[in-house]
């Protein structure tokens, strides 16, 4: 069946490849999917040549532990009960034609494409129809119809849904290798703003607990858990994101977080809201992220101005570095890697490199640091090699003032139970993908 409004009026069924056609442009959106390659389509949407219809729908992804998958996103329906603020698909609004999947309809198509070589993936998401429960019931059977009717033994990566029963967390782990639990914003005040409709702890935190749970205690399929803040509808500052985020992580809910900009008129998810600098906002977003899970920065490095936004003028490792210039210049031949991996324009694996090649052959200029792939043009202005400035004519960006109004040190959530020490246990040791905004995924490694 098929419903061209919100307020569900039926009309005729309509074919399953026109159904698949409106609940994957519906998926398009949805960012809780390791590093989708957004440049080889033009942007965050679509993948590769879109004159194919199914090509349209498929995203070639990186996934944890290595390795592409070309991955199916596909909605089980658009249709929703709720009224998310930031959502297009809300009951109240007018998206357009409304649909759903049958379990048995979906597995069956989905199979197709995968016997045909097209995808070897799956990412299934879902609106609410009628209560999520109902809702997650239909996605869990698709999943494991693909699992035991169809033996698929591919990638699957599941939404959970707010408030379902513990039933179906369990077998959702047992079925899927990933599975998301957005929770749009950072608190109760802030979700209350957005989503009326959703439980801040009873609906998002309290199943992101147990999955997590349930996902360290290994006896299901799921390797991790992961979560998406849309950035901006609930008023939210940086530092509200940032202190959530470093909370779940050191709780060991979450693996890793992505961040959703709220932009008028750019997509149906987020229409209505933000301008500007929206989008460099969740870039600096991503970078805070990754500074945490990779770099070994903790949240009360992070630089923060007056009104708890990261400043939007620097990156964040640059404006650290700006706040603490008796650490600079680094010399490249005698730091440690951590050391290394604080100047600006030099990551985990540069830093890695630089520290085993430098013991058989110190780096003397500019020129050999480029063969370790730290960014040359960032890092020279804060570093030296064996006590020789990196440019003799150069002017150390490190000695310049920061701006006033930028402060640093801020406490995370539930400060009484960690030290300054404290660490992301989830994350150690795992390997993640960093997408750079030209498109490029590198995979780096937590600490
Ligand atoms: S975000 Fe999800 S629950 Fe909220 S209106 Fe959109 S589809 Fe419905």
């Amino acid at each position: 069946m098929c419903y061209d409004t919100p307020m569900a009026h039926v009309i005729l069924p309509i074919p399953l490849e026109e159904k698949l056609d409106i609940l994957t442009e519906s998926a398009r959106y949805d960012v809780c999917l390791a590093s989708c390659n957004a440049s080889a389509g033009g942007g965050r949407g679509r993948v590769r040549d879109p004159s194919q219809p199914l090509n349209r729908w498929i995203y070639p992804a990186a996934v944890p532990g290595g390795g592409m998958v070309h991955m199916l996103k596909v909605l089980m329906s658009n249709i929703c009960v709720n009224n998310c603020g930031y959502c297009f698909f809300g009951a109240s609004k007018n998206c357009g034609r409304r649909t759903f999947f049958r379990p048995e309809e979906l597995a069956a198509l989905f199979m197709k494409f995968y016997r045909s070589g097209e995808v070897n993936g799956i990412f299934l998401s879902s609106g609410v129809m009628g209560g999520s429960e109902e809702t997650m019931e239909e996605m869990v059977k698709t999943v494991w119809l693909l699992r035991y009717r169809y033996h698929f033994p591919g990638y699957v990566h599941l939404k959970v849904l707010p408030g379902v029963s513990e039933g179906l967390l369990e077998e959702a782990v047992r079925l899927a290798d990933r599975i998301s639990l957005n929770l749009e914003a950072p608190s109760v005040e802030h979700l209350g703003k957005i989503a009326p409709e959703k439980d801040f702890r009873k609906d998002l935190l309290g199943p992101m607990d147990k999955l997590g749970r349930l996902i360290r205690r290994g006896e299901g399929r799921t390797a991790s858990q992961t979560t998406q803040f849309v950035v901006g509808p609930s008023e939210e500052s940086d530092l509200d994101i940032l202190r959530t985020v470093d909370w779940i992580y050191r709780e060991r809910f979450i693996f890793r977080s992505y961040f959703s900009a709220y932009q008028k008129g750019e997509s149906p998810l987020r229409q209505g809201g933000g301008e500007g600098d929206v989008l460099l906002r969740e870039h600096r977003l991503y970078q805070c992220d990754f500074l945490l899970r990779a770099y070994g920065f903790r949240l009360p490095d992070l630089v923060f101005d007056e009104e708890s936004r990261i400043p939007l003028q620097t990156d964040p490792k640059t404006a650290w570095a700006l706040m603490h210039r008796e650490m600079f210049p680094v010399d490249i031949n005698r730091a440690t890697e951590e050391e290394l991996m604080r100047v600006p324009g030099i990551g985990p694996l540069s830093a890695f490199r630089i520290v085993e090649w430098r013991r058989e052959n110190p780096f003397r200029s500019l020129e050999d640091l480029k063969t370790s792939g730290c960014v040359v043009s960032r890092a020279s202005s804060f570093i030296e090699f064996s006590g020789k400035k990196a440019r003799e004519e150069q002017l150390y960006l490190f000695e310049r003032e920061p701006p006033g109004e930028w402060k640093m040190g801020v406490e995370p959530l539930q400060k009484e139970k960690i030290g300054r020490d404290y660490s992301y246990p989830a994350q150690k040791g795992k390997t993640v993908n960093y997408l750079f905004k030209g498109g490029n995924t590198v995979p780096l490694y937590c600490r």
